[in-house]
């Protein structure tokens, strides 16, 4: 299924898919990386996990009417996906103050945000990603000023919809990270990965940490928190 690899990230590998032009096979790894690379580890299982809960974030977004670049899952660690031309921004949603927010903004750790809050992150490790504002978004990337507004109403849309998903399983979504991506025709679609190390995830009743921050905080076993979130969506499909 797979042929060149094209491309190694922190916790994915991109192959060309064989013989399939405009597809890609996705990798994923088991290392973990937090606070931009200064820290690190490998946990036995957490490709898998990834995969799988990824995967079947992806079937439930289509279910809704958004579109991804997901086609696919090939077997445990491996999905095929369309191939797109990825646009280097983060795109990160906010529903409740967390993370880098409190401290960057003076913003109380837990205050919802009422309409939820969208910040660009520049993609590039070099420079450590840092936050930028539509303008200098428009200027890094190959986007226009309306797909830049196109870009913000997907990822609204999804946010609302991933809630949902979210909420079904006990979990409250805290803020996540969307990339998005270029198909050959111009489209602009969801693409890389929805997972616990790209959410945070928070239990309903217990205010409980079910995602990457865990391995960030050293407060809890990583690979015991993704099994929860994809025992509860699997108990859910
Ligand atoms: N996030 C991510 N990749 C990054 C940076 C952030 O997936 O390179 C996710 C992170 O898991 C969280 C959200 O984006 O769900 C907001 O992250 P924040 O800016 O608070 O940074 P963090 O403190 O998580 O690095």
């Amino acid at each position: 299924m797979k042929a060149e690899l094209l491309y190694e990230g922190k916790a994915k590998q991109v192959y060309q898919a064989q013989g399939e032009s405009g597809k890609l096979v996705l990798s994923y790894k088991n290392d973990a990386t937090a606070f931009n690379g200064g820290k690190k580890d490998s946990f036995e299982g957490k490709g898998r996990l990834n995969n799988e809960i990824s995967s079947l974030i992806f079937n439930e977004l289509h279910a809704k009417g958004i579109e991804t670049h997901f086609i696919e899952r090939l077997n445990e660690t491996e999905q095929l996906v369309t191939q797109t031309e990825i646009i280097p921004l983060e795109v990160v949603v906010r529903n409740i103050a967390a993370g880098s927010i409190p401290k960057r903004l003076g913003i109380e750790e837990k205050t919802p945000f009422e309409k939820p809050m969208i910040e660009f992150f520049y993609k590039n490790d070099e420079l450590g990603d840092p936050l930028i504002n539509d303008e200098h978004a428009l200027y890094l990337s190959n986007v226009t000023e309306a797909e830049i507004k196109e870009i913000k109403e997907l990822a609204r849309k999804i946010n609302t919809h991933l809630i949902d998903i979210f909420r079904s399983i006990n979990i409250s979504l805290v803020d996540f990270k969307l990339e998005f991506g270029r198909k050959s025709g111009g489209t602009i679609i969801l693409a890389d990965e929805v997972s616990p190390d790209t959410c945070r995830l928070w239990d309903r009743t217990t205010g409980e940490n079910l995602d990457k921050d865990v391995f960030r905080k050293g407060t809890g076993d990583l690979i015991e928190v993704y099994e929860e979130i994809l025992k509860r969506l699997e108990a859910k499909a």
